[in-house]
């Protein structure tokens, strides 16, 4: 081989590894790394050496192929795998006014006749295809690879904005509707709030947090995720209609969700128009778009014009950047977190973006401040990202006034004067004062008593009291405070101090796992705290943890493994947790139920399927108690199945085939 084409194959070779892990971040993960626009460039820039290259064309090439969000891992194969009868495939995509008039030659050159496109948003959603048969909802299955889907009908009917039966009689007696199901800006905000408060990690964007909350096991939990459809195409044998947007019209009067906003265009230039008016028009949508898709409207065209191995010719995506706002850098604070992490957050002239008000913008660190070359009186872009607060993207330097005043990140702590220090792997400087600066130390009380942690009965500020009368300075002072000095609180009587004395009392029974999340390890939420719990069961076996034991927990990777071995290495840590002990917390997983340990499992795989009458998490304790192994996939190996409620049928099947012997919650109870 030339060494020409030998270098062309090895950067084919190379972008293709590279985009196909994007693809599982993205659709299976749903932890997108990079932005949309940067993996769209990635996509183009294999196109492009496929097509000088095209002796190195491959159909598993992902430039042919649909990004497929089929969990791979057992443990998420809950949904019966079903056929797509007609393939769901993805869309062409450009960010180009004139590759679309390019667009336009191309179908012109096809069809020598006038025609009409339908103009559509591109919500940013994840795809569904909704079988309805005689009028009924019959199954909802995810886009999958395009050829194969999840069957998640049941997560699919708690969308109350999906009809289980159609309207009138007009539709044909089976068919199939494709669309989006989306999760609009406000529950989007109020989950990662959630998740955010919980320490657990945010969703990126609401694209990825409908396609995660689709994919949920529990039923129940989606109704609260917010989630809304709007459906886009309709598949069936029946030729009920000529026309794509008739159909559309139809599909409403069946009590099908259908995008209002759809417009007929009768030329490219109205196309154009369409284009325009709502790439500023969508940012006072409730929900995100990413773009227009426009088609070709009418049928008999769209089937002369068919499709590409990845998407139809008849129709194309026009995709927005990323929506942002223009606003103008009142002041920067500086704030100190529990961690010690210093962060500036700008304050903004008040803008409308992404439907809400924004008056804040992260910073994140002095590199961005640096980067940006920001100044307080610049006009900078802001964009929202997966964060609670939306991050500044840009300096439009062209509105520069002689008003400008730089940035400057301080070197002392704003809170405790203290000089603040950067470790060479952190962006971000820190307070290292973590025993004295007041900030830091309240914001850790605050941590420590919030409900997902301790549940003790101490807000924001009976924690600013309590510390600047110096009754607290360490955690395990709270297990010290008595009624007397409680009393001395501003408004407080006997009666608050009994209480908050019994909260206290009561958080010495705090599970582990909770105790763990209290402590305010960096980037230990309350569901890494768990798995920790459940993986090590005392503190001791993870002081002494190495951080490849760390990493052999569920979730756990890089950056909680090394702030874990900081954590434990620090003697003033080890010393509160001693001091904690002694106030009567206990570090280890009690075992509540000591009669059933024993080793009558020893030797065993077992893998768990649906829901019990306690947690997943109980029932998985439960085997290791009695020296079971708990695998997540069924193999020749596995001995026992346990199913419970709604368990999932492909384990079912793979265990009947296997001839795996599948028990109910109350057989292993019984096994015990
Ligand atoms: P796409 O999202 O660009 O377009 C196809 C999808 O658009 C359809 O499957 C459907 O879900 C949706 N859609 C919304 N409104 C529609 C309408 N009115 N009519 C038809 N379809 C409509 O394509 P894709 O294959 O789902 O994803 C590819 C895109 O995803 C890439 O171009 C990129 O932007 C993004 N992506 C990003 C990353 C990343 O790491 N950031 C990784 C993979 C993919």
């Amino acid at each position: 081989m030339k060494k020409t084409d030998a270098d062309a194959l090895e950067k084919i070779s190379r972008l293709r590894e590279v985009i196909n892990s994007h693809n599982r971040r993205y659709y299976i993960e749903n932890k997108p790394v990079i932005s949309d626009f940067e993996y769209d460039v990635l996509i183009n820039d294999l196109q492009a050496l496929e097509a000088r290259y095209p002796q190195f064309a491959s159909e598993k090439s992902p430039t042919n192929r649909v990004g497929s969000d089929l969990a791979e891992t057992s443990d998420k194969t809950e949904f019966t795998q079903v056929h797509h009868k007609y393939p769901m495939l993805s869309l062409s995509n450009t960010y180009d006014k004139s590759e679309l008039l390019s667009f336009n030659e191309k179908i012109k050159k096809v069809i020598d006749k006038p025609f009409n496109y339908v103009c559509e948003l591109k919500i940013d959603g994840t795809a569904i295809s909704l079988s309805y048969v005689n009028g009924k909802l019959v199954s909802a299955v995810t886009r999958g690879d395009g050829t194969v889907g999840d069957d998640v009908t049941r997560n699919v009917k708690m969308i109350p904005s999906i009809p289980v039966s159609l309207k009138g009689d007009s539709y044909p007696s089976e068919f199939d509707i494709r669309g989006e199901i989306f999760m609009p800006w406000s529950s989007f905000e109020e989950i990662n709030k959630r998740r955010n408060d919980n320490e657990d990690a945010v969703f990126a964007n609401p694209r990825n947090a409908a396609a995660g909350s689709l994919k949920l096991l529990d039923s129940e939990e989606i109704s609260k995720r917010g989630l809304m459809s709007i459906l886009y195409h309709i598949v069936t044998l029946d030729v009920f209609c000529e026309s794509h947007f008739e159909s559309l019209m139809l599909a409403g009067e069946w009590g099908l969700p259908v995008s209002p906003y759809s417009k007929l265009c009768k030329s490219i230039d109205e196309v154009i128009d369409y284009l325009d008016f709502w790439d500023n028009e969508r940012k006072s949508l409730p929900y995100a778009t990413d773009g227009v898709v426009i088609k070709v409207d009418n049928l008999n065209y769209q089937r002369s014009l068919g499709f590409t191995a990845k998407s139809p010719r008849w129709a194309t995506a026009f995709k927005f950047k990323a929506e942002q706002a223009i606003s103008k850098v009142l002041s920067v604070d500086y704030q100190v977190g529990r961690t010690g992490a210093v962060t500036p957050v700008a304050n903004l002239e008040p803008v409308l973006l992404s439907g809400s008000t924004v008056k804040r913008a992260s910073l994140h660190n002095s590199d961005q401040i640096k980067m940006l070359d920001i100044h307080i009186n610049d006009f900078v872009f802001v964009e929202k990202g997966g964060e609670i607060i939306p991050k500044i993207v840009s300096v439009d330097k062209s509105r520069r006034g002689n008003d400008l005043i730089p940035v400057i990140f301080p070197e002392f702590c704003p809170d405790c004067g203290t000089p603040l220090v950067r470790e060479e792997s952190e962006a971000k400087q820190f307070c290292p004062n973590q025993s004295s600066c007041p900030t830091q130390i309240k914001a850790k009380f605050i941590h420590f008593s919030g409900r997902k942690a301790m549940d003790i009965l101490a807000g924001e500020a009976t924690i600013e009291q309590l510390f600047n009368l110096k009754y607290i300075r360490r955690l395990s002072d709270l297990y010290k405070l008595e009624k007397d000095q409680l009393m001395t609180l501003e408004g407080w009587k006997e009666r608050s101090a009994l209480r908050f004395l019994e909260s206290i009392d009561k958080s010495r029974q705090s599970p582990f796992y909770k105790i763990l999340f209290a402590l305010g390890i960096r980037y230990i939420g309350e569901t890494s705290a768990k798995n920790l719990v459940n993986h090590f069961k005392t503190i001791e076996k993870m002081i002494s943890a190495t951080k490849e034991e760390f990493l052999n927990v569920e979730e756990v990777g890089e950056i909680m493994a090394d702030s874990l071995i900081t954590y434990f290495s620090n003697s003033d840590n080890i010393e509160l947790i001693n001091e904690l002990k002694e106030q009567g917390l206990i570090f280890a997983q009690i075992d509540q139920n000591k009669s059933i340990v024993s080793d009558k499992l020893i030797g065993n795989n077992i893998v768990i399927t649906g829901n019990f009458s306690v947690s997943r998490e109980e029932i998985k304790r439960i085997i290791s108690l009695n020296s079971g192994r708990v695998v997540s996939s069924i193999s020749a190996n596995t001995n026992y199945l346990i199913a419970g409620d709604k368990p999932g049928p492909a384990k079912i099947q793979q265990a009947d085939k296997l001839g795996i012997k599948v028990i109910s919650e109350e057989d292993f109870y019984k096994l015990l």
